[in-house]
Formats: structure tokens, sequence, C-alpha cells
């Protein structure tokens, strides 16, 4: 069961380095990978072992699940490389990470965080408006904690920056096992295809 082919779905997850203020949003790290546990998933994150970052690490790996991590050398120290990790990749730049943990991924969830997870999400929602790639993004709005950015969005496209079909493009949810089925649903399968094909 250890080897990346024999988990049928592959999700990357980005995720505060810290916990945040409230209880909730360790509870739907510790769900989110639960879940992926439960479906014998593989589980693509940043490779820290801090924050909300650490604990869907966890849950997920006693959940029965895989856990890959890309972390940059800069940060091995910083954001405390996690041991437990089936697979952890120290990469040279953050770019590398990040394309790492596109490539090795059918799908992408982004849960609450600060700038750092706000960069990813928005950089992989705009690589997925370009084209530059077909897998699903979604955003756990766990707590009403992006309330407040989602009427932002709303506001930018009532003001003519932004297109219906962009938002389109996310699928945002509050219920964290309706959001993650929605988002397997809607992998490509050449997706699972190529990322199984090359055995990640
Ligand atoms: P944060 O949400 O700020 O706690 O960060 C969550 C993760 O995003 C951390 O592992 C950061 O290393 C990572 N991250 C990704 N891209 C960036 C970036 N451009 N600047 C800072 N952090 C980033």
């Amino acid at each position: 069961m250890n080897s990346p082919a024999s988990h049928p779905f592959s999700i990357c997850v980005y995720c505060g380095s810290r916990p945040g203020a409230r209880p909730e949003f360790a509870a739907a790290a510790q769900a989110v990978g639960q879940w992926i546990g439960q479906q014998r998933g593989q589980l693509v994150y940043g490779g820290g072992r801090t924050g909300l970052m650490g604990l869907v690490a966890e849950a997920t790996r006693t959940a029965g699940g895989r856990v890959v991590g890309v972390i940059p050398k800069a940060l091995v120290d910083k954001e405390l490389a996690n041991p437990l990790c089936d697979e952890l990749h120290v990469v040279d730049t953050m770019h590398e990470r990040k394309a790492m943990m596109a490539h090795r991924s059918d799908a992408f969830l982004a849960l609450p965080g600060g700038i750092g997870t706000f960069e990813e999400l928005f950089e992989i929602w705009t690589w997925r408006q370009l084209g530059y790639h077909d897998k699903p993004v979604g955003l756990l709005n766990a707590a009403g904690y992006y309330d407040a950015m989602l009427g932002f969005l709303a506001h930018s496209v009532r003001d003519g920056f932004m297109g219906e079909w962009q938002m389109d493009l996310i699928r945002t949810g509050t219920e964290t096992t309706q959001l993650l089925e929605a988002l397997r649903a809607d992998v490509p399968k050449h997706a699972q295809d190529d990322r199984l094909a090359e055995n990640i």
C-alpha cells in the first residue's frame, strides 16, 4: 500500500504553517487528513510539522494515507521538515516546491492559512484560468474564515475586474467531506492516468 500508484487520489493541501486562533481550524485540518487517509489517498503538501500543515499530515498518516512533503531547503529548519512523510523532497527553491506539488496532485484544496496559503491558492487558480492545468481547485471556508475574502472577490466581479466564469473555477464549501468528494469527482481522468504512469 505504500507505493504512490496504489493511492487512487492524490490531493495537494495548502494551509497555515500556524494553527490559527480558533479550534475549528485545527478540527478542519484533521477532518481533511482523516478523509484522505480513509480513502487511502495521498496528501501532497509543504512538508512542514507546524500549524495546520502538521495537523493535516499527521491525521492523514494516522488514518492510513500516504504523505508527500515538498520543502525548500531554506525552510527545512524554519518550518520543521516533517519526519513522518513517506516521501520528503528537499528542493532548491519555492518555485520548484510549487511545481512539484502541482505535478504530483490530482486536485488542490486550500484551508485557512496566511500569506503563503493565499499565494498558493491564487497561483494555482490563475494557472487554471490560463489553462496551464485542468485539475479542480477547492477552498474550504472553515468557520467562515474566508467570508471576507469571498465577499471581496464578489466585489471584484461586480466592479468588472473578474468574470463569473473565473469564480466558477474554484469550488468553495464549508462541509469537508462534501467538498473533498466533489473535488475528487471533478478530477480529469488523464490526471490520474499520468500520475499513475509515472508512479508518483
Ligand atoms: P502561511 O499560510 O503563511 O502560514 O504559509 C503556508 C505555507 O505556504 C508555508 O509552507 C509557506 O512556506 C508557503 N508558501 C508558499 N509560497 C510562499 C510564498 N511565496 N511566500 C511565503 N510562503 C509561501
